[in-house]
């Protein structure tokens, strides 16, 4: 590895890849599962490579079912210690979880950016501070627990099941919640990008989290579907697709086993011809180039009424030309690269079927020669009901189409299966709270779009998904009223005292 990278060629101002190097180097380039508080030997497995440049970063295991099995022993054994422990306790260990992500902060972002693609700038402003930020807050809340959350416990072992686009940040969202809760987990990071989760093992181990409390194991579906079956685990918290979702639902029904589904997306973006245009140009950017177009919330269905699409659109593609593509590690980069060739034919798939209904415009800004690179890219011309204007794309492709009034908006933007987020662009504030409530989405920006805070609930409506990740909400799904400790006896009303004379 150390070899690969003195030989490559970062640009003008990369970030320097040698702090994460040597932590792989340091692993041997191999690794093993944590579970119980420390690493297993490697396995048999697969190579994680970085989608910028093809070249494999480490080999990962893939954890057979005795893997599954010990990780699942090994957290049953801790939790009930680890939910014995007083909140005030566990927020100790959340609060030291919270500091060390911080203190390494440079290299988990440069970490995430050799595996996913996604550009320092966003891994380093956005995704690790988000983080860590995520495991303050469950510090605080831990903290706040036995005196706000009384008569709650645990739900025990958790199965958590995280996609790639965020690795760290959905992990976080994951791991937080559930042990302020008292639970234990068993998770399992998306195949394409398990590093940081990886990391993030070594980091329980420095911050002397008791062992158990946190296990992951690496591996593709396969690994996911048993967990899912497991019958040593009580809750299944699974962001990923729709499909997937869809197929957990069916498995863990009957099971008894507790169940969130953070699922797809097909978010509108509804621009009123009385917006600040430069402003809604420039939120759109970030509601569909942000990493490459692969957020669930992204806005990637612009709806523009009809007096300013001209315009508006003139100014988009010349946004777009000037959009920086290339090298996920140089600083000065807006899009980076698209996790791994398997999406990347996904993307350019789908977008072959905008036929000569949709009209395709590129963005001209020049593509690396080698990696993952989609050019960010604008359809529009489709009907409604085009499978292109219906499906989550999951990269950096926007469809875009017209609308007169505020009521065919609200009615194309839930024209959708989906319903998990909704921007809305206007001067008028009159409009916009008019417009919000109608919308089917579990979150509405009012001139703003891909806003997150650990203490408010995201999650999803429709097809989107159940539950909710993040505040008050976020942590009931870790929770169930607690049993009783003595059998309740009932309680009869004792004989009524003679009402006094007076
Ligand atoms: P995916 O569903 O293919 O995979 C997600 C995870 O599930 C991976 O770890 C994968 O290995 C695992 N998995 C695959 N098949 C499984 C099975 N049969 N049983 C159990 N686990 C299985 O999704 P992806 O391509 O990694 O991620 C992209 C999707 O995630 C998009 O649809 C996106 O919208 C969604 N997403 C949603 C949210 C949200 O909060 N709603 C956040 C991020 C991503």
């Amino acid at each position: 590895v150390s070899e690969i990278f003195s030989t490559m060629d970062y640009g003008p101002a990369p970030e320097s890849a040698a702090e994460a190097l040597a932590w792989l180097v340091d692993g041997g380039d191999r690794f093993g599962h944590f579970i119980g508080g420390g690493f297993t030997a490697p396995g048999d497995g697969f190579e994680s490579r970085n989608p910028a440049t093809g070249e494999v970063l480490a080999t990962l295991s893939q954890a057979s079912t005795e893997d599954v099995d010990a990780a699942v022993a090994a957290a049953r054994k801790a939790q009930g210690k680890w939910a014995r422990l007083s909140s005030h306790e566990r927020a100790k260990y959340l609060y030291a979880l919270a500091r060390l992500i911080q203190k390494h902060a440079r290299l988990f972002a440069v970490l995430e950016t050799l595996d996913n693609g996604k550009p320092i700038r966003e891994s380093r402003d956005i995704d690790i501070p988000l983080v860590h930020r995520h495991f303050y807050y469950h510090a605080g809340l831990a903290q706040l627990m036995e005196t706000e959350l009384p008569g709650h416990e645990p739900l025990g072992v958790c199965g958590q099941i995280i996609p790639w686009n965020f690795p760290l940040l959905m992990l976080a969202w994951k791991v937080a919640p559930a042990l302020a809760a008292g639970n234990t987990v068993v998770l399992k990071p998306a195949e394409y990008t398990s590093l940081t989760a990886l990391l993030f093992a070594d980091i329980c181990r420095e911050a002397g989290l008791p062992k158990g409390v946190v296990n992951i194991v690496t591996g593709d579906g396969a690994v996911g579907e048993m967990i899912v079956n497991h019958p040593g685990i009580d809750k299944i918290a699974f962001t990923g697709s729709t499909e997937v979702g869809r197929k957990i639902r069916e498995a863990t029904a009957g099971s008894g086993k507790a169940l969130t589904l953070e699922l797809g997306g097909k978010s509108p973006y509804i621009v009123f011809e009385d917006s600040d245009i430069d402003s809604a140009v420039e939120g759109l950017v970030d509601a569909i180039w942000f990493n490459q177009g692969q957020v669930c919330c992204a806005g990637s269905r612009l709806l523009v009424q009809e007096g300013i699409a001209e315009r508006f659109y003139d100014k988009l593609r010349a946004r777009m030309d000037g959009l920086r593509l290339g090298d996920p590690l140089d600083k000065c980069i807006d899009v980076g690269a698209v996790v791994d060739p398997v999406q990347l034919e996904r993307i350019t798939a789908m977008v072959a079927e905008a036929g000569p209904e949709g009209t395709v415009y590129h963005a001209r800004c020049p593509l690396p020669d080698q990696g993952c690179f989609y050019p960010p890219t604008l359809i529009t011309g489709l009907s409604p009901a085009a499978r292109l204007m219906q499906e989550e794309i999951f990269g950096p492709v926007l469809v875009g189409c017209t609308f007169r009034t505020p009521d065919e908006a609200v009615q194309l933007a839930n024209n959708t299966r989906y319903g998990l987020a909704a921007s809305v662009w206007t001067e008028n504030i009159n409009l916009a709270l008019d417009i919000a409530p109608k919308l089917v989405a579990g979150v509405v920006w009012i001139n703003a779009t891909n806003l997150f805070d650990a203490a408010a609930g995201f999650g999803g409506m429709r097809e989107s998904g159940f539950g909710r990740e993040g505040g008050w909400e976020g942590i009931h799904a870790y929770l169930k009223p607690a049993r009783a400790s003595k059998p309740l006896k009932p309680v009869l009303p004792e004989a009524k005292a003679e009402e006094p004379e007076i």
